[in-house]
This record gives structure tokens, sequence and C-alpha cells, in this order.
């Protein structure tokens, strides 16, 4: 495991010498402690970056993708290792972690293949006076920061198209999870990738940090996944220099059952939805809205399997719950719970912190949720499913709707027109219609509202991380 910032190629301490202790989850105990990087660190990171960039920008772009592409391959070839850091600093059952290096390997992969086909456009003016040439350099050196609940995949959905376009990069990931960030650094090193492209600073001043950043005059462009609360907050820092910017913020996912809908079909995506990686997905599952035609066939059929769930460590054997990411979640999900409660809902089952050691949340259903419902309101970022009934699909689309997210959201139900009706009358910029998992990296990944600005992946990912500019020339 490297505890070290990267910076400039080469590993080293933090300036001030402070360390983050970073925890297992599970146990609530300490595995590592990382350097802590300060606001002269960030600083030097940018210097490395901007110094870099321009060679980095004039090599063929097939020679990026090959390296891209060897990235991929060396991460497959080390999806053991890194599953189980994965597990160790962020707690998803090392299966889940498997799942998402599979998912963030193919950020590698997808951004080699748009790399070589980053394109422009030739136009004549209206008037005929001249030629419009549009090309898409790249923006220069790209500042980083990510959240913990996916700690590969947030950073090569951001790193891949970067590098692929021509950029550098000065990442920040979450203090619980810098230990998988450190790996990737040197994973890419290793297929290839000069000193300077890719700087990993991990941070206990996330503040100071990140003015230091996003001060340096040779940042271009800040690009942020985590919270709508923070994300919200660093983008008016990052106004006062007019970066381009990009923001992956958060969901508040609603889950439609229709009254047509295939109930045990709809059961299935609901917990791929509502449980993959113990709830803490942007994309999870948050509200269920289902028909009352079907809502108790829905209700008890999703709490036999929620009370199936093993509940453990991501080491164990069939765990299919891990931890939630710290103590205070925990906390705040039994708060949440006991709220809606004492509001009339009803727990069917779980409810409570599991009796065990680390930051465990027993899998929890929780019927007769009123529509206006408290509980309704944020991002649970845990195995809490809340079950509303509707009558009528306009109620359910404008429930869904009442929100300042627009992330994602689910739809069952077997008419597909019905469907693609309802899923066009969303405000969300992802729709699973029935599937309980929508993410690839050939689409484009992102929300409306203040659920972001900018998508990852698809066609549109890559050019995020570059300018537009236009030659009028005569000939
Ligand atoms: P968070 O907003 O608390 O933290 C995200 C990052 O911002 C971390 O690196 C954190 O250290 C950093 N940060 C926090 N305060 C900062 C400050 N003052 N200055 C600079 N950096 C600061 O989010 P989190 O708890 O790590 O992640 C969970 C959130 O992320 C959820 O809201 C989830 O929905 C969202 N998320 C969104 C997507 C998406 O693609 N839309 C993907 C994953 C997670």
């Amino acid at each position: 495991m490297r505890t070290q910032l990267f910076v400039d190629g080469t590993w080293r301490d933090g300036g001030g010498g402070a360390t983050i202790g970073v925890l297992d989850p599970a146990t609530g105990e300490t595995i590592a402690d990382v350097a802590s990087g300060t606001p002269e660190d960030a600083t030097a990171a940018v210097d490395a970056a901007a110094a870099a960039q321009p060679e980095w920008a004039r090599r063929p772009a097939r020679e990026r993708s090959e390296i891209l592409r060897e990235s991929w391959r060396l991460m497959n070839e080390r999806a053991d290792a890194l599953a189980a850091i994965i597990t160790a600093e962020q707690g998803k059952p090392l299966a889940e972690a498997r799942g998402e290096i599979d998912y963030a390997a193919e950020f590698l992969r997808w951004n080699a293949e748009e790399s070589v086909r980053i394109s422009g456009r030739l136009s004549s003016t209206p008037s005929g006076a001249s030629r419009v040439l549009v090309s898409h350099p790249p923006v220069g050196v790209v500042v980083m920061v990510t959240p913990w609940n996916f700690p590969a995949a947030m950073i090569t959905r951001k790193v891949a198209p970067a590098l692929g376009a021509g950029n550098a990069t000065v990442i920040k990931p979450a203090a619980e999870t810098p230990l998988t960030a450190l790996f990737i650094a040197e994973l890419l090193t290793d297929a290839g990738v000069p000193p300077g492209l890719v700087n990993v600073v991990p941070t206990n001043e996330p503040g100071p940090w990140f003015d230091a950043a996003i001060g340096h005059p040779a940042t271009r462009m800040f690009s942020f996944t985590g919270s709508t609360a923070v994300g919200r907050a660093l983008q008016a820092k990052s106004a006062q220099r007019v970066l381009k910017s990009t923001l992956e913020l958060g969901g508040n996912a609603p889950f439609i059952v229709l009254a047509d809908a295939d109930v045990e079909a709809a059961v299935a995506g609901a917990m791929v939805a509502k449980m993959r990686h113990t709830g803490q997905t942007c994309v999870a599952a948050n509200r269920f809205y289902v028909h009352r035609a079907v809502a108790d066939e829905f209700t008890d059929r999703l709490a036999t399997e929620m009370s199936a769930v093993v509940v453990g460590a991501g080491v164990e054997p069939g765990v299919g719950c891990g931890p939630v990411i710290s103590a205070a979640a925990v906390d705040r999900l039994h708060r949440t719970v006991e709220a809606a409660v004492a509001s009339g809902a009803k727990v069917v089952t779980g409810g409570s912190p599991a009796s065990r050691p680390g930051f465990f949340f027993e899998p929890t259903v929780i019927a007769g949720v009123e529509s206006g419902a408290e509980i309704l309101d944020g991002e649970l970022f845990g195995p809490v499913a809340p079950i509303v009934c509707f009558d009528d699909d306009d109620d359910a689309v404008a429930w869904a709707n009442a929100t300042e997210m627009g992330l994602a959201a689910y739809i069952y139900g077997q008419d597909l027109a019905r469907g693609l009706n309802i899923a066009e009358r969303l405000q969300v910029g992802m729709v699973g219609l029935n599937r309980g998992f929508m993410s690839d990296p050939s689409a484009p990944f992102g929300g409306m509202k203040q659920s972001g600005l900018g998508r990852e992946g698809g066609a549109e990912g890559i050019y995020e991380f570059c300018e537009t500019r236009f030659v009028a020339a005569d000939w």
C-alpha cells in the first residue's frame, strides 16, 4: 500500500508532516496512516501538472490512447489487490469491489477509444465571407475532487477522459479512501503515464488545499464529484477564477412501480438499485412510489429479500450488505428511521443498527410513508427503503419531480409506451426502465437540476475536458 503523496512522479511526505488515519468501516480500526497534503503540496502538484501538460498535449492521440489501454489492462491484472484495498477502506463486499473495478477500468478503455476520435467541424459562414474551422484543444490543468463511495471509478471517470484529451490532473481523493487513489496513481505510472500528469494529494485540510489548487494561475478546470452542498460551495469559489467546471452531485432517485409491473422483476431491480454498495450510491433508489394495486405484494417481497441479505464485513463470504462509511452515518440512518416511525410509518423489516462492531445498519423497509414525509427529502445513503403508495400515475410523476435533485430515476411497468412517456416527464438525467442499474461508460452519466453540470462517459464525456476554438479563414 502506498501511503505518501504522489507529486511529479515521485512519492513524498506531506509538507506539514501530518497524516490521515484511514479506518476500516467494518471494524472501526485504523488500517493505515496516509500523508496529508498541505496547500503548498497542492501548489507543487499544479506546478508539476502545468510543466508536464504541453508535451503530453502535443503527442499523437494514438500514443495517449495506447497508454490508457495499457492502464485498462493493468487495472484488470491487478484487480485482486485493488479490490482488497477498496474493501478495506470503503467497506463494500469484495464482489462489489470487483464490480467497481470492472466499471472503473472500462473508463480507461472507453476513453482510449474516444481519445483518437476527438473531432472538429468545418463550415462556411452564411454570408460566404469565410470558412470556420472548429477544433477542441485540451483545457490544460484540471483539479479533481472525488468522493469515497466509488474510490476507484470516480477517479478513472475523470482522469481517463482528461488524459485522453491531453490534460494534466491534480486529484484530491476523499480522506476516507486515499489508498485506492494512490494505488491508481502507481498503476497509471506503470502503464506509461509520464511524471506530472497524474498527481494525487490526499489531505486533512480540504478547504485550504482547494483554495491553493484553484487559486494557482495554471489551473483551468475544476471537476467535482460529491454532495450538492459541498459542490455548490466549491463551485462558488471556483467562479472567482471563472474556471470551467463539471459537477456530479447528490441524487434522490425515485423508484416507480406501475400497476402493470412484473412485481418479481421490480423487486429484483429494487434490490440492485437500493442495496448496491449498501445503499451508498448517488443513483441509489431513495424513494419507492408503488401503485396501490401492487403495493402489498411489492412490500412483502421486498421485505423478504431485504431480511435475507447477509450483513457483515466485506471480506466475509456471502455478504450482501457491508458497513456504511462511518459511525455518524449509522446514527443518521437510525434517527431518520425513528423520525419516520414517529410520524406514522411502519418498519416492516430492519430499522436498527446491526449489533456487531463496525458501522453497520440493518437492511430496512418502511411502509405507510406519506408523500410529503421528511424521510423522502434527502439522500438516505444507506440500506433503507421507504415505500409510498400512489393511485394515479400523475401523482407519482409530480412527487418524483418535487425535489431540487435530478440525477436518476427507475420505472417498472410492462407497457413500454407508458413507461417511456413517464421517463420523458421525469426531471432527471438518467432513467432505468425495467432496470435497476443504468451506469455504463458508453452512456453520458450526470444529472439535471442541483444534481450537477456536465456529463461523464458517453461520447460527451471527453469533450468536457476540451476547449472550443474556431479559426475564421479565407482561401
Ligand atoms: P462530500 O461532498 O462530503 O465530499 C466529496 C469530496 O469533497 C471529498 O473529497 C471531500 O473531502 C471534499 N470536500 C469536502 N469539503 C470540502 C471543502 N470544504 N473543500 C474542498 N473539498 C472538500 O461527499 P462524500 O460524502 O464524499 O460522497 C457522497 C456524496 O457524493 C453523495 O451526495 C453522493 O450522491 C455524491 N456522489 C455523486 C455522484 C455523481 O456522479 N453524481 C457519484 C458519487 C457520489
